[in-house]
């Protein structure tokens, strides 16, 4: 006897059928002898039509209210879910994410998971239920209702999965597996057998959306294998683990394309000790992630400054705000704020002992055309911003440089 915990995202609990389909596939293990927790997502296009509606009423409505209003999506599929599995004469009980046992800190939105105690979870596994938990959510010690971040379904899989030792993990999704690149915008991307919880992060993060980059990091702490895998069919997916000996043979493991990316430039900026920090500071304390950042050298001593940098698009009014409040005290210039961007990367753990990939990676740029904005690296990366209008015939580019020869790979 096994235990598996299986994720549903959107797609594929979308509709009336896909939720069927799925009982049917988490029935076939529960007759096996198997005990099953399943997390779900909230349908298709429920969390953003939840979004839309509460900025229709105000363009920045308190988290707190907003976190209230977005664990209902979840709550309607785990209950459909339930009764899909009753349906088929399956017992399964359906838990909140409070319900499981799952406490986070009070971020509300962004809030992070600080522990489990699934005794609620194993009680009913224990007398033969399918237990069927809604992904997204969380509960503070006080117990308000908290999100963990858009995809943030995936996290609370893994940390079950962490939590109650599964035997194996499924992320169940509408695509066979991880790709070298969304297959959705690079026709000749193709499934990957394993990927390394390193790359997978590194993808993640930079915009596979596949997976949610933070249940990621946390499977990597915890060392939880999961498999990402199709909902709609029964083949082999990706499996991701601890980096092998032989993955670093491949320079570049996948393309990622970040659309969800807004630029703020600050124009004239003191070239000070403290400047930066002090701009930086009050932007993390709004817990506003920021990604690449971008000085430009002054012209001269004292000289003023351009200082960018790039926000998740959601907070970039957030971060306008907020700028827009530190100026009388920093006396910087104008502020451009712009969503027009998207950030193209390449990931590979083989970066580490290969020269000449940015310069592989500019030089398929520059033969499309494509301006670079602004550049970063890491060990395994490098990350470029580039005009949104250009941003995917960018990336088909860059895969076709890098992974269109089958060969490479
Ligand atoms: P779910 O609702 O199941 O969580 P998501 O929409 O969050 O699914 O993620 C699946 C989508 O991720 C796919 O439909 C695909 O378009 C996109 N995607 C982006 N990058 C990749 C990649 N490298 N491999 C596979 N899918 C990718
Ligand atoms: N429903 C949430 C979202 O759309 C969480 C998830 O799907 O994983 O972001
Ligand atoms: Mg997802």
């Amino acid at each position: 006897m096994s235990l598996i915990v299986q994720k549903y995202g959107g797609t594929s609990v979308g509709s009336p059928e896909r939720i069927r389909k799925v009982a049917a596939r988490v029935s076939h293990y529960h007759a096996q002898g198997d005990q099953i927790v399943v997390v779900v997502s909230a349908m298709s296009g429920v969390t953003d039509n939840l979004i839309k509606l509460a900025k229709e009423i105000m363009p920045l409505p308190n988290e707190r209210e907003m976190d209230m209003l977005l664990a209902t999506g979840e709550q309607t599929t785990i209950a459909l879910t339930a009764i899909a599995l009753h349906a088929l004469k399956v017992p399964a009980v359906s838990l909140t994410g409070a319900q499981a046992g799952i406490v986070t800190d009070g971020v509300h939105t962004k809030a992070r998971i600080q522990n489990i105690t699934p005794d609620r979870v194993h009680e009913l596994l224990d007398a033969r239920n399918v237990v069927i938990v809604a992904g997204f959510q969380g509960q503070t010690n006080e117990g308000q209702i908290t999100t963990l971040g858009r995809g943030g379904s995936d996290l609370t899989a893994i940390a079950l999965a962490a939590a109650l030792k599964a035997d194996l993990c499924q992320i169940y999704t509408d695509v066979d597996g991880v790709y070298t690149a969304d297959p959705r915008l690079v026709p000749g991307a193709r499934k990957l057998e394993e990927i390394s919880y390193d790359e997978m992060l590194e993808l993640a993060s930079l915009g596979a959306k596949v997976m949610q980059s933070r249940s990621v990091e946390f499977a990597k702490k915890f060392g939880v294998i999961f498999e990402v895998r199709s909902s709609l069919n029964d083949n082999p997916g990706t499996i991701v683990k601890e980096e092998a000996k032989n993955m670093e043979d491949v320079v570049v493991r996948g393309v990622s394309l970040d659309k969800n990316q807004a630029k703020v430039t600050l124009v004239a900026v003191p070239d000070q000790p403290g400047v930066a920090a002090r701009i930086l500071k009050a932007i993390g304390e709004a817990h506003i992630n920021v990604d690449m950042i971008v000085q430009n050298i002054s012209h001269g001593s004292g000289k003023p400054t351009d200082l960018s940098f790039t926000v998740d698009k959601p907070d970039l009014l957030k971060a306008e705000k907020l700028i827009d409040s530190l100026k009388p005290d920093i006396g910087f210039g104008r502020v451009i704020a712009t969503d027009n961007i998207a950030k193209l990367s390449i990931v590979g753990v083989g970066m580490k002992s290969h020269t000449g990939v940015a310069g592989k990676m500019f030089d398929a740029l520059a033969r499309e055309g494509v301006n670079i904005e602004m550049i970063s690296t890491s060990e395994i990366k490098v990350s470029v911003v580039v005009d949104l209008a250009k941003a995917e015939q960018a990336m088909r580019a860059v895969h076709a440089a890098f992974l269109g020869n089958p060969k490479a790979t």
